[in-house]
């Protein structure tokens, strides 16, 4: 282990953060068989842990010990959930540095990033620590003189959590601050990729005072751990963030128990510049919808749609500004742009980018693996792309721009929309009637006008057609996590 993972890595131990069993019950557990996984660092290969690898069996018994604990956690009131999950808060915010070490230690994004998201993902405790209280029912007005109708909300019960590996803190805390805040308990399998950071909130959970069993973590064998969720009559509700191809099984398997399901899945975001935009304003936004996480977010530009009399001017704009960036470990003073999670990653992207070379497209800037080997790769911009090659259809996750071309507004809209995706769109224009028609002819579920940053916790996240279903975040985050329930109380007259 090299002298800065020792150093991480102590400074985890000593605030009783390093964890690395699964937490059933309350109780930190191996793998039933003793089975382990390797954790490793991406900016250099190295294993940072070995953690139990669970199945089965583990996740039953965690979903045992999350009914269970259903009972007492629904019947607190409102405001005693609250002030834990307040707690919860309030220690994310404290370890911020040290969980801000561990993301980039086991995620490869850049320090500052690193501790950004740790902060990003606190602000979904803060925020629904204050819903809580604020889980209203509803009395509507009867058709017969002596009968009174109640509308009461409930939580669905036990919920399972399935997470990603690109934003290892903020994509639990999005689903189990709700989870939470309605009364619902939760078992949460994070990615194998990233689980240290996941099981340190946990643990962080268990010091707030969420009580054992309310909050459950295992890891491991990916399917078997979602079969026993998808079978299991006692899991109400699945929550994922995820790839598509993922999301769409689970959400066939959650049909036998007829379960809720909400879905977070892939995007395919269009950045559409237009003639008339600021060039400063679109040349910020767009590389930070670009370049966040090496891009690999789901809400990252997948496509740059730049617009004919703006583009040899913004282009070059863009190129300098790509070509300024400092590609190295997340650890190292100034960097910009981390590793990619692992060699399958950079095998994807370099093929993408091929793919369109070979179908005409031309690099600008970049267009292979990074000097520095390993997962390292060059941020990248390729022009004349078009929309049918396959860089444009997929999703990249990686720090590559391809652009198209485009004349006419609605050919732009057109092209945006050619896709099966729908989460988030950004458009960069200084004419307000076509920030407005633009925005409102847009497929997708999140739109930035002249901005290229839009997720926070009290705005509502999720996309149209195959990016999802459900939003997460906001006042509209609880309804996912809530049953209605309507009261008929006779003999009232
Ligand atoms: P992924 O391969 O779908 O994995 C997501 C999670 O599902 C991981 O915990 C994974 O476990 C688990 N999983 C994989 N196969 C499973 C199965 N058969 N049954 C149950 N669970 C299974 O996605 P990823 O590569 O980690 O994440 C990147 C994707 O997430 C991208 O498509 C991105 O757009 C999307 N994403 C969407 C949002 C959003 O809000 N819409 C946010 C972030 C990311 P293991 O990792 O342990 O195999």
């Amino acid at each position: 282990m090299s002298m800065e993972t020792e150093n991480v890595v102590a400074r985890l131990k000593s605030s009783g953060l390093f964890q690395t069993k699964g937490l059933i019950g309350g109780k930190w557990i191996d793998a039933y068989d003793g089975k382990t996984v390797e954790v490793y660092n991406p900016a250099n290969g190295e294993v940072i842990a070995s953690v139990a690898c669970m199945g089965e069996r583990e996740t039953k018994d965690a979903i045992s010990s999350a009914y269970d604990a259903f009972s007492h956690w629904s019947k607190l009131t409102a405001a005693d959930r609250s002030s834990r999950l307040y707690k919860w808060y309030n220690l994310l915010i404290e370890q911020k540095e040290v969980l801000g070490q561990l993301i980039t230690l086991e995620q490869g994004k850049p320090l500052k990033e690193a501790i950004g998201e740790v902060v990003y993902g606190a602000s979904y405790i803060e925020y629904f620590a204050e819903e809580a209280k604020r889980v209203y029912g509803d009395i509507l007005p009867s058709p017969m003189p002596d009968r009174r109708l109640f509308v009461l909300k409930q939580p669905v019960g036990v919920v399972g959590a399935i997470t990603p590996w690109n934003f290892p803190l903020a994509m639990i805390t999005r689903k189990a601050g709700p989870a939470l805040a309605c009364g619902c308990t939760l078992v949460i399998k994070p990615s194998e990729l990233t689980p240290l950071t996941a099981l340190a909130a946990a643990e962080l959970a268990l010091q707030a005072g969420i009580p054992p069993g309310v909050l459950n973590v295992v890891m491991g064998d990916a399917p078997k751990i979602g079969k026993a969720l998808l079978e299991s009559p006692q899991v109400r509700k699945l929550t994922f963030t995820g790839s598509t191809a993922v999301g769409k099984k689970l959400m066939a398997g959650a049909a036998e128990t007829v379960k809720k399901v909400s879905l977070e899945l892939g995007g395919n975001a269009p950045c559409i510049v237009f003639d008339d935009a600021d060039l400063e304003v679109a040349l910020e936004g767009s590389l930070a919808t670009k370049l966040r996480n090496s891009g690999q977010t789901c809400i990252c530009t997948n496509r740059l749609l730049v617009q004919e009399g703006i583009y040899d001017k913004f282009i070059n704009a863009y190129s300098n500004a790509v070509q300024s960036l400092k590609v190295g470990n997340g650890f190292s003073e100034g960097v910009d742009q981390g590793p990619l999670i692992n060699e399958a990653a950079v095998q994807k992207v370099d093929s993408l980018v091929q793919d369109a070379i070979s179908q005409g497209a031309k690099v600008v800037v970049g267009g292979k693996r990074h000097s520095l080997g390993l997962t390292f790769y060059e941020p990248t911009i390729i022009s004349d792309v078009k929309n049918e090659m396959l860089i444009a259809r997929q999703e990249i996750f990686g720090p590559v721009a391809p652009v198209i071309r485009f004349k006419t507004e609605e050919e732009a809209i057109q092209i945006a929309n050619d896709t099966d995706a729908g989460l988030a769109a950004y458009l960069f224009t200084n004419n307000i009637q076509r920030s407005w028609r633009v925005s409102e002819a847009l497929e997708y579920g999140i739109v930035g006008v002249n901005e290229g940053l839009h997720a926070y916790e009290v705005a509502p996240f999720g996309g149209f057609k195959q990016s999802g279903l459900g939003r997460e975040g906001s006042k509209y985050g609880l309804d996912d996590f809530l049953e209605i329930k309507c009261i008929c109380m006779g003999n009232m007259g």
